[in-house]
């Protein structure tokens, strides 16, 4: 099939190898004023004009006359637009009818909600339209098929082909940006390949010239198939190769200290707590404890669902460093949060002998400046507390454990700040996060990482523990009266109020309006208390001590509560707009709640307007894995609104995805390590392009680490 391709491009241009990089100006017919329309598409370059894929195809290979499309097939048809109008029988729905006549029959395209179809096809246009041919109430309709003109009535058209349809913006029609791309492809798109040929002949995957062409003018949809998956192979190795590269410079440069794992305060620690650790901790403990014994750094992740103990797992970490004559750091996203440790870990640390102190941006100064001696001088052993320990003047004696917990809280640098205060030698780096990560995503954002995971809930509190319940409008008085009878029987309750995305004042203005029409006219006989982001840390410890000892009965709160807080006398929350959450957050919120030993409630106000967004609450609904919810956000919502992908700088991919190609991530990711493995440098000369490509891609993607 590759072999006779050739035919397509032009008598070789020497330009063409070398335009990936140019303006797009360099392509025949684009002007200033398209170049502006392209612009906004994100194409400056003739690279980004051959990669501008296209989202979907017109096959106009295959028309039929609309008699003889069989009902529940899909099909295009060709013919003239007959009759065009907009029905509204409810006040917020509208269905727009477009009967498109050929000589075998009329077929009527039917839009819900999409007025404008009416506004940009009138009758006699000459149309094809392609969707699922279905009989209702006896006539022939397509349901939001997708339509596009054709030219004048009589001109001759594409018949025959298979038309690319691509994501265009306002300047510039779909027939001109499809002329556009051709030009690029046919004087263009002879560039060369950055996949060695071995690879690519053992993978089955064409040359790149030839999936360039096959996308964007394809003679048959299975060449369009053989295309996508090349293109998408191809955006998936150039990022497993850097992650295969950082590991390997990771492996073959540093070094770390070899801890002492059983050590007098680790046995100490082991019988300092007040509870059995289950199976899960107990391999988490053996799984870190082996790391920290050997000589390279520890760079492992421990994953598990709020709840499931993450921190009593770290705390025999902190303890092997102090055995060894090392210090530990532990960092979590947010005060509360590490006071917690304190609280959790501080008396257990005390009887193993460890000593530890607490630094965050509240210390007072004249404590801090005490403290920060003390850890220089290497007296303390283990520090907890917040970004205040990444700051400039925190040094460390011998930092041999750097702990990040709540981990996609925060930024590389943050990371990379804890774990440079090691000094000479690579300090072990444990990262915790509740936050599931589908295991596509995990290998690539965190290909580096070892992971541990704790899928069981310590004690009683399984899954199930607690009720999840979608609320509408009409629920709320109900789940008002839940709030209610909880609190008569002496428990405690959230009200979640963001505004997901908007800003922090915003947020702390609903809050705080909710939080006094709760008061004033909802629960005038309860205690309401109210956190946000806003307020002082001192004024937020205030708060949470309040709600911890029982003295406010249901606390209005934006989302720092999200993070960490662990209150086993509140059971019930309700989150209000949950429709605007993602079921990462969502899943998070809800392990806020049930964490005692009553069962927990947890209503979701929400009005989902999108059936993606329906999708999503019935989710949330239904299921109480928290690996079963990241996986299903991937799917519903794409890699963007992952928590911690968008922070990641991970690059959009225009044709791969996370999400349903995870054999052509695994093969990616195994070629690219085999690649690094053998060649290191990528000095032979067939990885020379791709050397250069590593190195494009290293800069863009200074963020995707492991630490
Ligand atoms: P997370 O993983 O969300 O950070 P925590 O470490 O805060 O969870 O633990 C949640 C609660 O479970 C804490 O109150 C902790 O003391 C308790 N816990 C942890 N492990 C066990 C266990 N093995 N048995 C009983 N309770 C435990
Ligand atoms: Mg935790």
């Amino acid at each position: 099939m590759p072999g006779r391709v050739a035919s397509r491009y032009r008598a070789s241009d020497p330009r063409a190898s070398h335009a990936w990089d140019e303006p797009v100006t360099l392509v025949r017919n684009v002007d200033a004023r398209r170049a502006e329309a392209l612009a906004k598409l994100g194409v400056r370059t003739v690279g980004d004009l051959l990669s501008h894929y296209p989202f979907r195809y017109l096959d106009l290979s295959a028309v039929r006359p609309i008699r003889d499309v069989p009902l529940g097939t899909e099909a295009t048809v060709v013919g003239t637009i007959a009759d065009v109008r907009v029905k509204q029988p409810r006040p917020r729905l509208s269905i727009t009818e477009i009967a498109v006549l050929d000589d075998s029959g009329v077929v009527v395209g039917v839009w819900f909600n999409q007025p404008y179809m009416a506004q940009r096809y009138e009758v006699g246009d000459r149309v094809a339209m392609a969707g699922t041919m279905e009989l209702d109430y006896g006539l022939k309709q397509m349901k939001s098929p997708f339509l596009e003109r054709l030219g004048a009535s009589g001109a001759p058209i594409a018949l025959g082909r298979i038309l690319p349809v691509y994501r265009t913006t306002e300047g510039l029609s779909t027939n001109w940006l499809r002329r556009l791309v051709e030009s690029a492809v046919l004087d263009f798109g002879d560039v060369p390949d950055a996949l060695p040929a071995e690879l690519r002949a053992r993978r089955g995957l064409p040359p790149l010239k030839w999936a360039l062409r096959a996308i964007h003018l394809p003679r048959s949809t299975e060449e369009i198939d053989v295309a996508r998956r090349r293109l998408a192979y191809q955006e998936h190795f150039d990022l497993q190769l850097v992650v295969a590269a950082r590991r390997q410079v990771r492996l073959a440069t540093s070094a770390a200290v070899a801890h002492t794992v059983d050590g007098p305060r680790v046995r100490a620690l082991r019988r300092a707590v007040p509870f059995a650790l289950t199976d899960d901790q107990e391999r988490a403990v053996a799984e870190i404890l082996a790391d920290m014994a050997a000589e390279r750094p520890m760079n492992r992740m421990l994953l598990g669902d709020v709840g499931s103990g993450k921190t009593i797992v770290a705390a025999f970490a902190l303890a092997a460093a102090a055995d060894s004559g090392g210090q530990a750091a532990m960092m979590a996203p947010t005060e509360v949060l590490a006071e917690q440790y304190v609280r959790a870990l501080g008396g257990m640390l005390d009887d193993a002998g460890v000593r530890w102190a607490l630094l965050t941006g509240s210390t007072p100064r004249a404590e801090r400046s005490r403290m920060l001696a003390e850890v220089s001088s290497g007296e303390i052993d283990v520090v907890f507390g917040t970004h205040a320990l990444i700051q400039k003047d925190v040094r460390f004696a011998r930092l041999t454990l750097a702990v990040v917990d709540e981990q996609h809280r925060f930024g590389v640098e943050q990371r990379l700040g804890l774990r440079s205060k090691g000094g000479g030698s690579t300090p072990d780096l444990l990262v915790m996060t509740a936050t599931p990560i589908p295991r596509s995503l995990a290998l690539t954002l965190y290909g580096d990482l070892d992971a541990s995971y704790l899928r069981a809930r310590p004690g009683s509190r399984g899954p199930g523990h607690v009720t999840t319940r979608i609320v509408p409008r009409t629920g709320r008085a109900d789940a008002y009266e839940r709030v209610r009878e909880a609190v008569r029987a002496g428990r405690q309750a959230y009200v979640i109020c963001a505004l997901v995305e908007e800003s922090d004042s915003a947020e702390a203005r609903a809050a705080t309006r909710e939080a006094h029409r709760l008061q004033t006219s909802v629960f005038p006989d309860l205690r309401v208390g109210l956190l946000t982001g806003r307020m002082r840390p001192a004024e937020k410890r205030a708060v949470m001590e309040d709600f911890r000892a029982g003295k406010i009965d249901v606390l209005v709160s934006t989302t720092v509560v999200e993070v960490g807080v662990d209150v086993p006398n509140a059971t019930v929350m309700i989150v209000e707009n949950g429709e605007r959450y993602g079921l990462a957050q969502l899943h998070q919120l809800r392990g806020r709640v049930g964490r005692g030993e009553h069962p927990g409630e947890f209503l979701v106000f929400a009005d989902p307007k999108t059936e993606e967004g329906r999708r999503r609450m019935q989710a949330i609904a239904e299921t109480t894995d928290g690996f079963a919810l990241a996986e299903a956000d991937l799917r519903l919502r794409g890699e963007g609104d992952i928590a911690g992908v968008r922070q990641s700088g991970l690059p959009t991919f225009k044709i791969a995805s996370f999400s349903g190609q995870e054999d052509l991530l695994a093969l990616a990711r195994e070629d690219a390590r085999g690649i690094v493995e053998s060649d290191p440098a990528l000095l032979s000369p067939v990885h020379g392009p791709l050397r250069a490509r590593l190195a494009a891609f290293e800069s863009a993607l200074s963020v995707v680490d492991s630490g």
